[in-house]
């Protein structure tokens, strides 16, 4: 019997029930099966196989393991990985093959694991759909499953093949369906305005942002260098503390990790719930918040208080001005980060070769799609000497306000946050794409982007399945440097909630993943 979970998997692993080889087959043959999905960018199905076989020579020899050692994980393709294609699904850098691995592809490999791929996004992690990537829109492994098909047959008037799925989310939309759909344990995303969680939260699955500058940057390609962070993708919330347990701590190579060592730790299975006060922010009942995410809200915040918990309301005023002031932000630090794409060092060059100008300019235009250069464009207005002050400097005024705000509430004697991750479950892909990208990452953001401006960690845990069928989560936002007492209570609401049993039998010989359940699934 194999493990759902990274630590089942760990342990069969260990008591010699599966192979790492075996192991790396099984996910292979998933990935194959879901291929229709389009969660993986690069399959790297050779290298796999032999890291695996490494792996079993270390198994087999009793020689000592990794904390990982055999266990299968996949990495959002903005993460540099030594001689394997890292494209940040862009035109720009199709083709480019980073010399060095990213400090957290270095840190899984140094701790065993069998790498399967790396997963789908939108275009430089731009985006709230994984709908904008030059490989096309990665697709929901709930689409597939048998709550939604049943469902959507009975009221779903739909009839066009095309709009029959529907979105992960994103921005690491390729991640949160790879492990969804039970091809790997683990997989890597970016979160620099909710990117993590959003798409976990669509696809059944757990998505821990850690605390900025706890986990390196370093071969994370930037999106906003001051709001970026590596994601955690896992099926459950032990699984997530495992991993931070391996990629947290100082890297020389990103002057912004902090050089306090950091101390894995293992979550307790039971917590004194009387010592715990979890704040409510009023101003999270935004517009658009579906009943259905307000009524699990509601009771997930009575289950804390029946167990014993203080559960108040709480204020974050500036939380209105978030939408623009990440809006200011991410372009103009976009506008700089991407000013490095001019065809000479990497990635594509264009033809033309008039002039030195021209050649970066139709670079630019042939190696970006117009979500990049309209938020590059964007960001040079705010960054024009006539608007700085008035854009840029103000939106950075504005951010501390809006990180104070979680000051002055955490400072008030509260622990933790408890608020929706997404206003609603996850948009059919047709309708979605109506809209903009910056309306949809708007929409998609306003519960996620305060946690990147405030460097707070956030974890998603999933609860429940919506009338549709698809997965509905909470998100829990805690201090600073918090991390265990935010895991160790999302264990708990992950334990009361018990989502897995619902939709994700733990063993995956059997049926954990989603869309085995579905009977067209076959045919596709
Ligand atoms: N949706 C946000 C954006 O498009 C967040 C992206 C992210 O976290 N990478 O900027």
């Amino acid at each position: 019997m194999l493990g759902g979970t990274l630590r089942e998997a760990a342990a069969a692993l260990r008591r010699g029930q599966v192979t790492p080889t075996e192991l790396c087959q099984k996910c292979l043959s998933f990935i194959r099966e879901t291929s229709f999905l389009n969660a993986y960018i690069t399959v790297t199905e050779e290298a796999a196989l032999k890291q695996a076989a490494e792996a079993d020579k270390r198994f087999s020899r009793g020689q000592p393991l990794g904390l990982l050692d055999g266990i299968p994980v996949a990495v959002k393709d903005n993460f540099s990985t030594k001689g394997v294609e890292t494209t940040c699904a862009s035109r720009m850098l199709k083709g480019y093959i980073p010399p060095y691995n990213a400090t957290v592809v270095q840190k899984l490999y140094d701790q065993g694991v069998v790498l399967m791929g790396k997963t789908n996004l939108d275009e430089f992690a731009m985006g709230s759909g994984s709908t904008d990537s030059i490989f096309g829109p990665v697709k929901n492994p709930w689409s597939y499953s048998k709550s939604y098909q049943e469902r959507r047959a009975v009221g779903c008037d739909i009839s066009d093949e095309e709009s029959d799925w529907v979105i992960t989310g994103g921005s690491s939309g390729g991640s949160a369906a790879a492990v969804s759909a039970g091809t790997c344990y683990v997989a890597i995303g970016s979160d620099t305005g909710g990117s993590t969680r959003n798409p976990a939260c669509h696809c059944g699955v757990v998505g821990l942002k850690p605390t900025y500058g706890l986990v390196s940057r370093h071969g994370l390609i930037p999106l906003v260098n001051s709001m970026d962070v590596p994601g955690i993708i896992t099926r459950c919330v032990d699984d997530a503390a495992t991993v931070l347990g391996v990629l947290a701590g100082h890297d020389s190579q990103d002057s912004t990790t902090v050089q306090d060592p950091f101390e894995p730790f293992k979550l307790p299975e039971e917590i004194d719930m009387s010592k715990l006060c979890i704040g409510i922010p009023k101003e999270y009942h935004a517009p658009g918040l579906s009943t259905e995410i307000l009524s699990l809200w509601s009771k997930a915040a009575d289950m804390f208080e029946d167990a014993g918990a203080k559960i108040v309301e709480v204020s974050l005023p500036h939380t209105p001005y978030s939408i623009v002031c990440y809006h200011v932000l991410c372009t103009s630090e976009v506008a700089s980060n991407m000013a490095r794409f001019d065809g000479l060092e990497y990635g594509h060059r264009s033809e033309v070769d008039d002039s030195t100008e021209a050649m970066y300019a139709a670079t630019r235009r042939e190696g970006f799609n117009d979500v990049v250069r309209g938020r590059i464009l964007s960001g040079n207005f705010f960054l024009l000497k006539q608007n700085y002050e008035r854009y840029f400097l103000k939106a950075q005024k504005v951010r501390r306000l809006i990180a104070n705000d979680f000051v002055k509430v955490f400072g008030s004697g509260v622990h933790m946050l408890l608020t929706p991750t997404t206003l609603g479950d996850a948009a059919n892909y047709l309708e979605f794409i109506q809209e903009d990208n910056r309306t949809r990452s708007a929409q998609e953001d306003v519960f996620t982007q305060c946690a990147n401006m405030a460097g707070l960690p956030a974890i998603t845990v999933p609860a429940s399945l919506s009338s549709r069928g698809l997965p509905l989560g909470l998100q829990f936002i805690g201090q600073s440097f918090c991390e265990q007492q935010l895991l160790t209570v999302a264990k708990w609401f992950e334990k009361k909630m018990d989502f897995s049993s619902l939709a994700l039998p733990r063993n995956i010989e059997k049926s954990s993943v989603p869309w085995q359940h579905s009977k067209s699934v076959s045919s596709l």
